[in-house]
């Protein structure tokens, strides 16, 4: 047991809790950006990139690996080690060889989809606040043209909301281990998919325009809920239907 954490806490679980919560997210991350890197190089389904596959600043990019790895190797450890395992063991887990049933499983990830769609759109809305978007927000969309590692370029403020609404429907459900790591998977794939650069599904699609058009709306993840109930995404919505228009008119000319 170690002193200052939740009783239960033990040096041998937090280190277990952080390994493999830091392995599965390095794993997804690094072969999300591989993927999506292979798929741009090769020039593989050049109609579904977006803005025509427009490459981001050669500087931006390099300056936003240099956070990457710093955060990567750095401040996500810390963050799994001393504030995510004490939250994790507080709400009664621990690291073992047990499994979740499949409701259960179920039940948190829904949770978890909801509670990270709900606190990112709202917190993300308030960032393009004119004063907040100047202060913390502009960072995140000096990159127009999005490709993966741009995903977490952004304020350290920010970063911090991103990380409580991906982190608060495990933390309220008090989930399983395993419900962690999942989680965890989904949503880096699911960040790196809507900064792939590719408009192959609507989630994508939404935030490519996002990046590209600021001031438009599409403040939502990968669900686009709260987009669609408060209508923050019409103008994405108009703009896609133009442009179906205009490739069918490309393709029958
Ligand atoms: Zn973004
Ligand atoms: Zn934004």
């Amino acid at each position: 047991m170690i002193d200052w954490l939740p009783i239960g806490a033990t040096w041998r679980g937090l280190l277990w809790f952080t390994l493999v919560l830091w392995m599965a997210h390095q794993l997804v991350s690094i072969l999300s950006h591989w993927l999506f890197r292979y798929l741009h190089t090769q020039n593989i389904k050049p109609e579904w990139r977006a803005q025509k596959g427009k490459e981001p600043a050669k500087k931006l990019t390099d300056e936003a690996w240099k956070e990457w790895w710093l955060n990567h190797l750095v401040s996500v450890p810390l963050l799994m080690g001393f504030v995510l395992y004490p939250l994790f063991v507080w709400r009664g887990g621990s690291v073992d060889f047990s499994l979740p049933s499949w409701i259960d499983l179920i039940r948190d990830i829904t949770v978890c989809i909801f509670a990270n769609e709900t606190i990112f759109y709202f917190s993300h809305r308030l960032l393009h606040h004119k004063k907040l978007f100047r202060l913390i927000h502009r960072k995140h969309h000096t990159f127009r043209q999005v490709r993966p590692v741009s995903s977490e370029y952004a304020h350290p403020l920010e970063n911090l909301l991103n990380v409580i609404a991906m982190y608060a429907g495990l933390v309220i459900m008090g989930s399983h281990f395993l419900t962690w790591v999942l989680w965890v998977a989904m949503r880096i794939y699911e960040t790196n998919d809507g900064h792939s650069g590719y408009e192959h599904i609507n989630a994508a699609s939404r935030h490519a325009y996002h990046h590209q058009f600021p001031t438009k709306g599409c403040y939502g993840t990968a669900l686009g809920l709260w987009d669609r109930v408060l209508g923050t995404d019409q103008n994405w919505r108009e703009w896609k239907a133009r442009e179906r228009v205009k490739a069918e008119n490309t393709t029958t000319v």
